[in-house]
């Protein structure tokens, strides 16, 4: 069946509006936020229910057509980039909340909810979301889903797998299912658990339920300034050595904080080497003596320059510049990266010296903001695309960070997830043994392999190989790895 025969099919399933097939039109949905890949898909759906879900997958399936799941496109590793022979099957005008049980701190929504949605409809009860990656008021919860997202408090409160505690998803044949449970710990394998975090390649996420929970009493925030990211590093492992587990502790470097005070003027030191923020809460009783020993540890550990938030507007602030500090490269840099790595915090000065040097022999500027209180990294490389051979060593550097990272026992992502942009680089991290056992899950949702194919896995197997034709790779040639 040819994609105008599907077409003319979902027209009948979907309804108007329900189907873009425009060139124009389809170029929005052509790049997530990973903008440098791009590929049009043939078709984009704009279903509204798990009905219409599972139909469009059921007629994708009879017909052998690749679909991929998209929610409101802000992935950073092309996790949603379309195939060019597809359908994209975008939930974004799935938005209801279905459901809000305040007693059990329960909430039944839709995947095209945003992240900040779900707080914003249960704050007057006292109750919020947890996890709160810093593009909460775009991006959708079953992208969240799908990508495991993190954030800034998720040092003390866990990912988002922590807080979903039941899915239905469209199976890649159609079928409707229903995964975990109300309660916290349900029988059986933990397919839940296998689906948060697979990045859309094992089934689409039609609705979740999430854990909700009671806002914190006292919460208290501080910015401390340092010479360097090293001096930052080391009060980061004070508090953490004293036994504190702060809400957050976030880490800006010089360039980062140049960036974020000129687009929000949030109050960051420009002069500062580094700029840690500092979060506590829980209970007054215990949120305040706790604060008093992180502000000493601060002072302690070389801080030049100590602010507390003394108001809700102005720790908001604080955050405002935070969270904006990827967008806010627009400021220094026409194009950039942002790269997500993992490491393990007592590396931190070494790993960023050599992320330096790194930029440094490449020609490049690179700033990084970071959760520090769990060591991700994102490191943030910037270039210009009009520059000719800029993009591809700016490319070049951002994998060679994450695969610093590894060098250091680390990882080659803390939340964004592997998508396109990182496929390369699973080899680094995983044997053929274990990149076959999640091949063997993969294959037992989606045997057809229709679910968003290209997605995670090196394709083809041995990586650092580009699209075009076939060239055999070092390995092959020196006898030590064959093609499959
Ligand atoms: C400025 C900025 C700041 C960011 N900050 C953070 C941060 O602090 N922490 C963090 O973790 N991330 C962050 N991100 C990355 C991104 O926002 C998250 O990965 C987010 O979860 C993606 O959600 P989305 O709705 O935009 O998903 P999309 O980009 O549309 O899709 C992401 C992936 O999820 C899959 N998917 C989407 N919806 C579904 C569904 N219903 N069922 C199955 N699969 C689905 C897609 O196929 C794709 O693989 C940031 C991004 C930007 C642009």
């Amino acid at each position: 069946m040819g994609v105008e025969t599907l077409e003319r099919r979902l027209a009948g399933v979907l309804g108007p509006g329900g189907i873009v097939r425009e060139p124009a039109q389809l170029r929005t949905y052509e790049c997530d936020g990973l903008t440098g890949h791009r590929v049009q898909p043939a078709l984009v759906v704009l279903p509204t229910t798990t009905e219409q879900v599972s139909a469009v997958v059921r007629a994708c399936s009879a017909a052998a057509v690749p679909f991929v799941a998209r929610g409101s496109g802000t992935g950073l590793s092309g996790g949603a980039l379309p195939c060019a022979d597809g359908v994209l099957v975008v939930l974004s005008r799935m938005r209801r909340i279905l459901s809000v049980d305040v007693a059990n701190q329960r909430m039944v929504v839709e995947p095209g909810v945003t992240n900040a949605e779900i707080s914003a409809a249960v704050a007057a009860h006292g109750l919020y979301y947890a996890p709160d990656p810093s593009s909460q008021i775009v991006c959708s919860i079953g992208g969240n889903v799908a990508e495991n997202s993190g954030g800034a408090h998720c040092l003390k409160y866990g990912f988002t797998t922590n807080h979903v505690l039941a899915l239905q998803v469209v199976m890649p044949d159609g079928e409707v299912v229903e995964l975990g449970g109300p309660t916290a710990d349900p029988l059986g394998y933990d397919l839940r658990g296998v689906v948060v975090g697979s990045e859309g390649t094992l089934a689409i996420v039609t609705r979740v339920t999430v854990r909700l929970l009671r806002k914190p009493q006292a919460v208290r925030t501080l910015v401390a300034d340092y010479p360097s990211p090293a001096a930052a590093g080391d009060a980061v492992s004070a508090i953490i050595a004293a036994g504190v587990v702060p809400a957050a502790v976030e880490m800006l470097d010089h360039l980062a904080i140049q960036a974020c005070e000129a687009a929000t003027h949030a109050g960051y030191s420009t002069d500062a080497g580094a700029a840690l923020v500092v979060e506590l809460d829980g209970p007054e009783a215990e949120c305040e003596p706790e604060f008093e020993a992180v502000l000493h540890l601060c002072q302690q550990a070389g801080a030049t320059r100590v602010r507390v938030a003394g108001s809700d507007a102005e720790r908001a602030l604080i955050w405002a510049g935070r969270k904006a500090a990827f967008a806010a490269m627009g400021r220094l840099s026409p194009d950039y990266f942002v790269q997500d790595g993992v490491i393990p915090r007592t590396t931190l000065g070494a790993v960023l010296d050599d992320i330096a040097a790194m930029a440094a022999e490449a020609g490049l500027r690179v700033a990084n903001v970071f959760h520090a209180g769990d060591g991700n990294l994102h490191p943030l490389v910037l270039y210009d695309a009009a520059s000719a051979g800029e993009s591809e060593r700016a490319e070049r550097l951002a994998t060679a960070i994450v695969e610093l990272c590894v060098e250091h026992g680390g990882s080659i992502t803390g939340e964004h997830g592997v998508g396109t942009d990182k496929a390369c680089s699973m080899p680094r991290m995983f044997s053929e043994e274990d990149l076959a056992v999640m091949q063997r899950i993969r294959t037992a949702f989606d045997p057809a392999g229709l679910c968003n194919p290209g997605k995670v896995f090196p394709t083809p197997r041995l990586c650092g190989e580009r699209p075009g034709p076939y060239r055999p790779h070092a390995l092959e040639v020196a006898g030590v790895a064959e093609r499959l």
